[in-house]
């Protein structure tokens, strides 16, 4: 019998840093640029205190601060990045919500809140002005 499988858990597998240049690489596939203006001229301001990989941003057009987070889906959510990542991932494996939660330890309503906003894209879609 080889149940070598149940003894690995994928989340002590996966990579903070390597979650970050996800995101950056999903929101901003162009480079950085600030998501109050539009500006590609930023500065790097630091990490965050909580999360090191989590880079923080200066605008020099507009003066405004952001993150890797500002404007996702990711910044208000209690899940860490790595869970929403590898959600990504087995969405891509068109995995069920069903196996989503198992794999992720998430109870299935999670799973299914994770997945709907995923498919509806990871920045937040701003309230066009009035
Ligand atoms: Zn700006």
């Amino acid at each position: 019998m080889d149940d070598t499988g149940a003894m690995i858990y994928i989340q002590s597998l996966i990579d903070d840093a390597k979650c970050f240049a996800t995101v950056r690489t999903l929101r901003w596939p162009d480079g950085v640029s600030c998501p109050h203006c539009d500006s590609f001229d930023i500065t790097k301001q630091g990490r965050d205190d909580t999360q090191p990989e989590r880079q923080r941003y200066l605008c020099q057009s507009c003066e405004r601060r952001f993150d890797d987070l500002t404007d996702t889906i990711f910044a208000s959510h209690h899940q860490p990045l790595r869970v929403w990542v590898l959600c990504l991932y087995f969405m891509g494996l068109n995995l069920s919500n069903h196996q989503i939660a198992q794999e992720l330890d998430l109870n299935k309503d999670d799973a299914q809140q994770m997945t709907s906003q995923l498919r509806q894209g990871i920045v937040r879609q701003q309230p066009s002005p009035t």
